[in-house]
């Protein structure tokens, strides 16, 4: 039985590799092209030592870079002890696809450390994740023009904060510094809706998928989410948001699965209650809410469903597991969840599959615009304000040369700054000037 959510193949960069084959022979590029647009152009694997209590451990550690085709290369920082060079190397090929994929300008990386974070104080985690970003500038695989790290399965904001502050340190008064990684804090140069953002994606692209009435026919489905019942495996980051989002859009989450067992109820699960849960038992099982309850996370990707939602780990639908997933669509959160061969069973029966690159690319699409801002050195916020007064500026001074009309400075001024209809009728100021305005 497929040991779900562990990971324990070396055949990701392989698998990655057949994806592409197989999407590649509808194309007439010359197959030496199609080679190098496949190879990772950088692998750099490294080892360093830090102090544990009173002894010394040396830590494995990576960072890929895919494609230089796009400057800078982009992609997270996978802090897990079952990371490999292999697995590093497709998630960072997955980055180049996916930019692609959303047309933004990057290309593909991605870096692991091989360490299971629970098992470190955060006091070590921090001396891990300076010290990795140290290793990373003496090779020059950092850097806002150069290669731009992100949060990924492990890793988070507190994780950015560091790495940023590292190489700011290490890049006294350089002024772009803080665009060399995103998914910073807030308070720290992030940007808002990065955290929500790879979730929030994941749930509008099942949600558009699923508004197509003729592709859900077949599947015996009605268009739209609502009703619909979905499992989602993973509650981390992606896990969590995707469930939270696909629920405020009416999909109804029946079931959750994570690393030490599974929860399902065909009336839904209340998530934030089961992450509560979690929170105070350290484990999801247990949950009063739910009707069936697997000490094997696998069962419960196979339980009755419309949607599932992999938001984990890579290879968790295979060969030995696709016969019995009852899901019509499978949404890949997680990047690579889905093995080709298991791809091809289920779309052979009919099914749909989101595929990862571009089902999780609302992550690094607002990183982009997190990176965008730190080399602009403009908040959004402020941007878009004087945009809009521009704009509305413009408004006021065509209609003022169209109709011959001048207008009073306090009604210019409102209008410049975005006033509704109402606020101008009831300013008491409205006059023919202002109702062309809103015809
Ligand atoms: N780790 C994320 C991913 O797999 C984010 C990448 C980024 O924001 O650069 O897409």
């Amino acid at each position: 039985m497929n040991n779900s959510l562990v990971v324990d193949d070396t055949h990701f960069f392989a698998d990655v590799c057949q994806f592409f084959d197989h999407a590649a022979q509808f194309t007439k590029h010359p197959q030496g092209l199609l080679d190098q647009i496949k190879t990772c152009n950088s692998v750099y694997r490294f080892q360093f030592p830090i102090r544990k209590g009173n002894s010394f451990e040396v830590i494995h550690a990576w960072r890929v870079e895919h494609s230089h085709h796009m400057s800078p290369t982009k992609g997270g920082i996978r802090y897990s002890d079952m990371v490999n060079e292999d697995e590093v190397m497709a998630l960072a090929a997955l980055m180049t696809y996916k930019c692609a994929i959303v047309n933004v300008p990057f290309g593909g990386a991605k870096g692991g450390i091989k360490i299971n974070p629970k098992n470190y104080t955060v006091a070590e985690l921090e001396t891990i994740t300076r010290r990795y970003t140290v290793e990373l500038i003496k090779k020059n695989f950092i850097g806002p023009g150069i290669d731009v790290p992100a949060p990924d399965y492990g890793s988070g904001e507190r994780e950015m904060s560091w790495i940023a502050d590292t190489y700011y340190t290490m890049n006294p008064g350089q002024l772009d510094a803080m665009g060399c990684v995103t998914g910073k804090p807030i308070a720290l140069h992030g940007i808002a809706g990065r955290r929500e953002a790879t979730g929030r994606g994941v749930a509008i692209a099942v949600r558009e998928c699923v508004s197509v009435a003729e592709d859900m026919k077949p599947l015996g489905l009605t268009a739209g989410l609502e009703g619909k019942k979905v499992i989602v495996q993973g509650l981390g980051n992606v896990g969590y948001h995707s469930a939270k989002y696909l629920t405020e859009y009416g999909a109804t989450v029946v079931g959750l699965c994570e690393y030490d067992g599974a929860l399902y109820n065909p009336d839904g699960l209340d998530f934030e209650a089961v992450m509560n849960h979690r929170k105070q038992t350290g484990s999801i099982l247990g949950f009063n809410g739910a009707t069936q309850e697997f000490k094997n996370p696998a069962e419960g990707l196979e339980q009755e469903c419309d949607i599932l939602v992999p938001a984990a780990l890579e290879n968790q639908v295979t060969e030995a597991n696709i016969g019995r997933i009852k899901a019509k669509v499978i949404a890949e959160g997680a990047n690579g969840p889905t093995s080709p061969q298991a791809a091809a069973a289920f779309l052979e029966r009919g099914g749909i599959i989101i595929p990862d690159m571009y089902c999780n690319a609302g992550g690094v699409t607002v990183s982009y615009f997190e990176w965008l801002k730190n080399l602009s050195h403009v908040a959004f916020g402020r941007m878009d304000k004087r945009y809009e007064e521009n704009a509305n500026l413009n408004l006021v001074n065509t209609l003022e040369a169209m109709t011959g009309a001048t207008l009073g400075a306090a009604e210019r001024k409102m209008i410049i700054k975005g006033a509704s209809e109402l606020e101008l009728v009831n300013s008491g100021l409205e006059d023919t000037m202002i109702r062309s305005y809103h015809e």
